[in-house]
């Protein structure tokens, strides 16, 4: 789960990390009183919206005065804003954060991750920050200091002084850092976050550190034991798709491909895609139905899949072990009841009662193919895929949905 740039900022205030002072606003009338309850006379505005690359994109401004910052507000509340992290659709804004402003003289990176091979919390700094880490990373991955913690020493004076340095940072703001960095690293830890990212982390004009932009991203497992975090969800910014599966405790992740995959067991999930690709098509989803799947969470999960448009064939995947066939068959004749198919089906089911579910979706009047092997099932859902494609020429509004 991700927080927004406003929230990840009231936790590193509750941890002693200095940031800008800033309200948010959800509509453009009231921003001129958040501008003069924050006093000066320029103002940043930040759309909040889960993705970095608001500034290439126009989602972080400087205005000059009240009137700009209303009229950027308005601009932006409302809109979807697209960056190179979000996705070409973009991501509604409906939150807006206006900040005084800093005056920067330069622009460092840091952040914090899980190192799952060293099984310790790492942080990664660069003297190269602000807008373009990611190329930094990938064209000098030199120019990154990390250091690694150890969960039982805790975090050690020598590791911010090799950051310190690293960063180019003296006097005073070594002490500075080493009090941002502890901050971090408690913040990380007291909140089972998987990522932790202060970009850019500024050095002011006065010479002071300060966090500008705060990212933080939190471990789903672990959400349970933070009920506070997790009233922070902004479920606008999700996968309305995937939220709506979490809600069944369905695993459905979306994906660019055009089949519906319904399968039972992550493992099987994955082998079938890899099967769909192996055979030349592309999977719409990944979608685990679970062990315990019942009738009815077969119908949500078949109608999840069908609400995508993109989706031209689904490919059903069943071994029956715990789960039964016949249950998952009535799950699909259930669903195909509430929503109209557009879209060929392919079942593959194995094992358990596996006669008695094929037998009930023979006895439905669905349109459904039926296929002994993996192998088969494949070949065949790419092929009903690609002509169901062909027959409405790329029309992404005839889809298998309701
Ligand atoms: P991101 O592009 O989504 O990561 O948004 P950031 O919060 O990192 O802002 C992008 C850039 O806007 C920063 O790297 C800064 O260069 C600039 N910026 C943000 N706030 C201020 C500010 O208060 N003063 C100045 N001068 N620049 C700012
Ligand atoms: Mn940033």
């Amino acid at each position: 789960m991700n927080l927004h740039e406003f929230q990840s900022k009231q936790l590193f205030r509750d941890y002693g990390i200095p940031v800008p002072d800033g309200r948010v606003v959800t509509t453009a009338d009231a921003a001129a009183a958040v501008c003069a309850e924050l006093g000066g006379s320029r103002w940043v505005v930040k759309a909040q919206v889960h993705a970095g690359g608001r500034g290439k994109a126009g989602g972080v401004v400087l205005a000059e005065d009240v009137a700009h910052v209303v009229e950027e507000a308005r601009r932006l509340l409302g809109a979807r804003l697209v960056t190179h992290q979000s996705g070409p659709e973009g991501l509604p804004v409906t939150q807006v954060l206006i900040e005084q402003p800093t005056a920067i003289a330069r622009e460092l990176y840091l952040s914090l991750l899980v190192d799952r091979a060293a099984e310790r919390i790492l942080f990664m700094a660069s003297a190269s920050g602000g807008m373009d880490i990611e190329a930094v990373a990938a064209q000098t991955p030199e120019r990154i200091i990390q250091v690694r913690v150890h969960p039982a020493a805790g975090l050690q004076p020598y590791q911010v002084r090799r950051v310190a340095f690293g960063l180019g940072l003296e006097g005073a703001q070594i002490a500075s850092l080493g009090r941002m960095m502890d901050g971090l690293y408690r913040l990380f830890s007291a909140c089972d976050a998987s990522l932790v990212e202060v970009n850019p982390l500024v050095v002011t004009a006065s010479g002071e550190l300060l966090a500008l932009d705060a990212k933080v991203n939190l471990d789903d497992n672990a959400l349970y034991r933070h009920a506070a975090l997790e009233s922070l969800r902004d479920p606008a910014q999700e996968d309305a798709r995937e939220a709506k599966a979490k809600a069944h405790e369905l695993n459905y992740i979306s994906l660019d491909g055009n089949i519906g995959c319904l399968v039972n067991g992550a493992g099987l999930a994955m082998a079938t895609m890899d099967l769909v690709k192996l055979h030349g098509g592309a999977p719409a989803n990944f979608l685990d139905v679970g062990g315990g799947a019942t009738a009815a969470r077969v119908a949500e999960a078949f109608k999840l899949i069908l609400s995508d448009p993109k989706v031209r064939a689904v490919l059903v995947n069943i071994f029956g072990g715990i789960v039964r066939c016949d249950l998952i068959a009535e799950g699909i004749v259930q669903a195909v009841r509430e929503v109209r198919v557009g879209v060929p089906i392919v079942v593959r089911l194995e094992g358990t009662n596996a006669e008695q579910g094929l037998a009930m979706l023979a006895a439905s009047d669905l349109a459904v193919e039926t296929a002994a092997s993996l192998t088969e099932a494949a070949d065949k859902v790419v092929a009903a895929s690609a002509a169901r494609d062909a027959s409405i020429g790329g029309d992404q509004s005839i889809g298998g949905h309701q």
